[in-house]
């Protein structure tokens, strides 16, 4: 019981700070009562809760933990020094990338050499056939993987319904485990995943860009299952519930976005989609169903997924713009021209990632440093490619858990 008290204080807090960050409270479904509290009158100034993390960050520090309580404090320490953080940074503290990466999601992201994404660069030179340079052909061999608005929902529901069907297989969820999707415009992201309690969701795809068949199992594994909706999920039934249900943690009732859980967050959504449709699986499901759903031809799935591998050494070239601008060493259009450059994006999706840099800034590292990081530790516990149970009971145990990435061992 030592931390029921602290961890309310530090629910309130992330509420007040909300007040003055609409980015900042990502989810909520604790007592209502605190966040009429919350909104009521005027927002309490910066200077007076960052004094609040603080004496919150020594109130936890000098709590004795019992045995099953250890990952709960290092959980509240870890969320209490990002927020306090974020507070510096709302006062106008301005840290470098690498400071506030390390500051907020407690890992501090290298440089990726330039000649690693060159590389990449090299070997999709070679894949992608056609005149022009690697990033034309890259896009015209991803316009013929668009999917038509007018299937764009009947593609996406039959790859939530095969994720839900898989990650079923291998954990509890909820009786009332419930994701509804709904298309909007004119927004910094691609989908957001708005988890409601309760085990329900509400996911928002963004219709901005046209959409390649490929986001559809993103978005079905990444924001639904086993991804960001059955993280909450399992985070509200295992913990944040009453007994017996869960343990009555009401901290886990709130989640600040700018905060250590989100690299817990975006690595478990993204290595999920792996966990749940490993290698030559996802190729197979892609081509045999979402393919011919789309009304596409199936024969483009398997070159596409080849491309799509070394995609995956390019996402780190998000790192790497989001750290030129944000340090200043690269202005806006140099910024766009490197993410076009170095992770073939149209303008128009070089703009729009810029548009998300300003918001969530080091943000991005959580979707590829964190899957790095995810898969690394979930294969170091033997949940390996090679032993797909392992891997899938390994992953579920970090998504049902407290853990923050300095518990993953790094
Ligand atoms: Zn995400």
């Amino acid at each position: 019981m030592a931390f029921t008290g602290w961890a309310s204080d530090y629910v309130n807090l992330v509420l007040a700070v909300g007040r003055h960050d609409a980015n900042f409270v990502d989810a909520y479904y604790g007592p209502e009562a605190w966040k009429v509290g919350a909104e009521a009158g005027a927002p309490r100034p910066l200077n007076a809760l960052e004094a609040e993390a603080q004496r919150l960050l020594e109130g936890v520090a000098a709590c004795e933990a019992p045995a099953d309580e250890v990952l709960r404090r290092d959980y509240l320490l870890g969320q209490l020094g990002a927020v306090a953080a974020h507070l510096a940074r709302l006062q106008g503290h301005r840290f470098t990338f690498a400071d506030e990466a390390e500051a907020l999601y407690q890992v501090r992201p290298s440089r990726i050499p330039e000649a690693s994404l060159e590389s990449a660069l090299a070997r999709l030179d070679q894949l992608l056939e056609g005149a022009g340079s690697v990033q034309d052909r890259y896009q015209q061999a991803r316009k013929r993987i668009l999917v038509p608005a007018n299937r764009v929902d009947a593609v996406f529901q039959a790859a939530i319904a095969e994720a839900r069907e898989r990650t079923r297989r291998h954990t509890v969820l909820p009786t009332s485990d419930h994701f509804r999707v709904e298309y909007v415009t004119g927004k910094a992201w691609s989908a957001y995943n708005w988890y409601q309690g309760g085990g329900t969701s509400v996911i928002q795809v963004n219709l901005d860009l046209p959409i390649a068949i490929d986001r559809a199992l993103d978005l079905a594994a990444h924001e639904g299952y086993p991804g960001h909706h059955v993280y909450n999920a399992l985070l509200e039934q295992r913990f944040a519930l009453a007994p017996p249900e869960g343990r009555g943690w009401v901290e886990f009732t709130v989640y600040p976005l700018f905060s250590p859980q989100s690299l817990i967050a975006e690595g478990t959504a993204n290595f999920g989609i792996e966990v749940a449709f490993p290698g030559e699986d996802r190729v197979a499901f892609e081509r045999d169903v979402l393919f011919p759903r789309a009304g596409l031809d199936p024969a483009e799935a398997e070159r596409w997924a080849r491309v799509q591998t070394e995609m995956k050494v390019l996402a780190f070239a998000d790192n790497e713009a989001a750290r030129g601008y944000l340090d200043g060493y690269l202005d806006r259009a140099d910024a766009e021209a490197f993410l076009v450059r170095y992770s073939l994006r149209t303008e128009a999706q070089a703009a729009q990632r810029l548009r998300f840099i300003d918001t969530y800034r080091s943000y991005v590292i959580n979707y590829n440093l964190g899957e790095q990081l995810v898969r690394d530790w979930v294969e170091r516990q033997g949940g390996t490619v090679a032993d797909p149970d392992r891997r899938w009971a390994i992953f579920v145990d970090l998504i049902s858990s407290p853990r923050l990435p300095k518990a993953l061992g790094l």
